[in-house]
């Protein structure tokens, strides 16, 4: 089973795909994951992205859509995978369905966690106090809000249309949360 996992910063997309991933033996993709360890080990890839990550904007998909390619290809994300912080563009959406669809696959479930604005601006400064991401900062939290809403959240239509968007409030504790969304998969 492939489940995306969507919504804005600070939903709880990290959390929720962590217990996910563990419950269902799937392995979760996160591409922050994968491009914070980039610029940490100060690779080609994490050189490209450092200065779009810390403004919080997005990697441009020119760089993006191989890291996607590449991690599509590996085998333990053959037959399911937990997909969380990607794909976040069109070109992003459309090579994942392609993608998949290459391999007889699909997305089989959209969850998008849907959390205030009020409360999302408290997590990720809360979150920054404690973490100290350097796209934490006031003006990258601001930017990638706004990010979301431009470019990733009209991409939910595209999978409404589909039949396989599963809104999921996300203000709740973290348990409750999860229970939920393991009522919806069914599993
Ligand atoms: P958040 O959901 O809190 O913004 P992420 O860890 O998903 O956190 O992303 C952090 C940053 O990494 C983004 O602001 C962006 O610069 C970059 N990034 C992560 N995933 C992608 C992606 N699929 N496409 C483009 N940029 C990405």
């Amino acid at each position: 089973m492939f489940v995306l996992l969507l919504g804005a910063p600070g939903s709880g997309k990290g959390t929720q795909g962590k217990i996910l991933a563990e419950r269902l033996g799937l392995r979760k993709i996160t591409t922050g994951d994968i491009l914070r360890a980039a610029v940490r080990e100060g690779t080609p890839l994490g050189r490209q992205a450092k200065k779009y990550m810390d403004d919080g904007k997005l990697v441009p998909d020119s760089v993006i859509l191989g890291l996607i390619k590449e991690e599509l290809a590996n085998p333990d994300a053959k037959d399911g995978a937990i997909f969380d912080g990607f794909p976040r563009t069109a070109a992003q959406a459309e090579l994942v369905d392609t993608t998949l669809g290459e391999h007889g696959q699909r997305l089989n479930r959209v969850l998008l966690l849907d959390v205030p604005e009020e409360e999302l601006l408290r997590r990720l400064t809360g979150r920054a106090a404690q973490e100290g991401r350097s796209d934490d900062t006031p003006a990258a939290i601001q930017t990638r809000l706004q990010v979301y809403q431009r470019d990733t959240a009209p991409l939910v239509a595209h999978y409404v249309e589909r039949g396989i968007v599963h809104r999921v409030p996300g203000s709740g504790p973290v348990d409750a949360i999860a229970t939920e969304i393991q009522r919806i998969l069914g599993r």
